[in-house]
């Protein structure tokens, strides 16, 4: 089968044929792949940006953990009925033996594997996964949407650490895939959306036709004029990985306000701490979503297929993965979804 893999550590990823999995391992399933998108991080390991130096001892490994398919085989231990399941997949691994996972802390794991980054993913034909990372998904949810399912959890997460609530004013930094869907998840829960992006014209624009009418791209020198106008801010959730961007804004934050930091910054950012303490603020970090929200999170893609599917930008055939990456780098698009299976 075609898979787009990580060979050696350095930068580049590679499509070739490669022999697919076997029938799947005792607790595991084997699932046929139909839609996966492509994520900033799999841009960081073609790229071999610092931060994924332990993918070493899988290699070569086939990237991708944002996916969805149909359930093919079940290994031992696993209820036959699975069979012809649609899912998606929590690409998180747990090892089930060490002192956090004998706990049920599954975060905690200290050999947590990744789908896609650690052990084989998506972005081939098949791949293997425990039964119980599985989701099953609702008939109504078409595939090419349930695929945003993990992204989508982390925006959740961040909307919930932000405690984002109806009458709020919002400020999301950072147009991306992650920014826009904290913004229609805070939207979602009733709070005013405003959001910044830097040079950032298609994401913005794909924000407006979808009803956002408090889109700043900085690009034009007036965004600090229109954040004093439109501030202060009851949170303020960054997504743009731009250290910068935190004590540029956090002048607009309100007193007792929250600002939620998502984005993966490549070196420290400086604050004004005295500031933030006599204005009695908050910062926190929002990562990888707990697994009890994953449900929530899959009826929130049943109930607005419409609107999550309009930030699926591209779309490209497996052949096409390494244009989908480059598309992905050029700030263009939403989400690329790979086309592996026949859509459904
Ligand atoms: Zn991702
Ligand atoms: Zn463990």
């Amino acid at each position: 089968m075609l898979a787009l893999q990580k060979l050696r550590p350095g930068p580049g990823v590679e499509l070739l044929q490669v022999a697919p999995p076997r029938s799947p391992p005792p607790g595991e399933v084997l699932i046929k792949v139909h839609m996966a998108g492509i994520c900033g991080t799999d841009l960081h390991i073609a790229q071999w940006t610092p931060g994924y130096e332990s993918m070493k001892e899988a290699m070569p490994v086939t990237l991708g953990h944002e996916f969805a398919g149909v359930i093919e085989e079940v290994g031992a231990d696993v209820p036959g009925a699975l069979v012809g399941k649609r899912v998606t997949v929590r690409p998180s691994t747990t090892c089930g033996v060490c002192e956090a996972c004998g706990i049920g802390d599954e975060d905690g794991c200290t050999r947590r594997k990744g789908i896609g980054i650690g052990r084989n993913g998506a972005f081939a034909g098949y791949v293997c996964a425990p039964a119980g990372n599985c989701h099953i998904l609702p008939d109504t949810l078409q595939l090419d949407v349930a695929a945003l399912t993990e992204p989508m959890t982390v925006c959740l997460e961040a909307v919930q650490t932000a405690e984002v609530r109806a009458g709020q004013r919002v400020l999301v930094l950072g147009p991306g895939f992650i920014g826009q869907g904290i913004a229609i998840l805070a939207r979602a829960r009733g709070a005013g959306v405003v959001i910044a992006g830097w040079d950032d014209a298609p994401r913005l624009d794909l924000l407006r036709s979808l009803d956002f009418d408090h889109l700043l791209d900085g690009k034009d020198g007036t965004q600090d004029v229109a954040l004093r106008k439109l501030g202060p801010f009851d949170a303020i959730i960054e997504a743009a990985g731009v250290p910068a961007l935190v004590s540029a804004t956090l002048p607009y934050l309100r007193k007792r306000g929250i600002f939620t930091v998502v984005g993966i910054h490549p070196h420290p950012a400086e604050i004004d701490l005295t500031r933030l303490v006599r204005m009695h603020q908050q910062i926190r970090g929002s990562y990888r979503a707990n697994p009890s929200d994953w449900a929530k999170t899959i009826a929130f893609l049943d109930t607005h297929q419409d609107v999550m599917r309009r930030l699926i930008s591209h779309r490209f055939p497996l052949t096409g993965a390494l244009e989908g990456l480059e598309v992905s780098r050029r700030r263009l698009a939403s989400k690329v979804i790979l086309q592996i299976g026949e859509p459904s």
